[in-house]
């Protein structure tokens, strides 16, 4: 997909980025920021709430057993953190998608034909 198409993309919040696996990685800003936002104490939310990713260079949010983000709530179409989500979720499609995105992902879809 073109850069020109890609900048009309909006998130129509399907939440297929969040159910995708792989990592959702975070920094130590954002870490402290999402404790605080669900009151755990840093350190339990650390130990408890994020596993270190596959190529050991960063935490990463934990998975359900599918992959998919704990924080998406699948009811709701929403995410959980969405005051304090990592700069990782909101920089899809834009600088990181999964080969196929533009078929899965409905503000992908919608883009077609534009
Ligand atoms: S933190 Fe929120 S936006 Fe990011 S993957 Fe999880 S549910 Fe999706």
């Amino acid at each position: 997909m073109d850069d020109a198409l890609l900048q009309k993309f909006q998130c129509l919040r399907c939440g297929k980025c969040c159910m995708w696996e792989g990592p959702v990685r975070v920094n130590e800003e954002e870490i402290e920021k999402i404790a605080l936002f669900l009151n755990i104490p840093l350190k339990e939310f650390i130990e408890e709430h994020t596993v270190l990713a596959p190529d050991r260079k960063s935490l990463s949010l934990k998975e359900t057993p599918d992959g998919a983000c704990v924080y998406y709530d699948r009811e709701a179409h929403a995410c959980i953190l969405q005051s304090v989500k990592p700069a990782q979720c909101k920089a899809f499609p834009f600088t990181w998608n999964f080969p196929g995105w533009e078929n899965e992902c409905e503000g992908g879809k919608a883009l077609k034909g534009k």
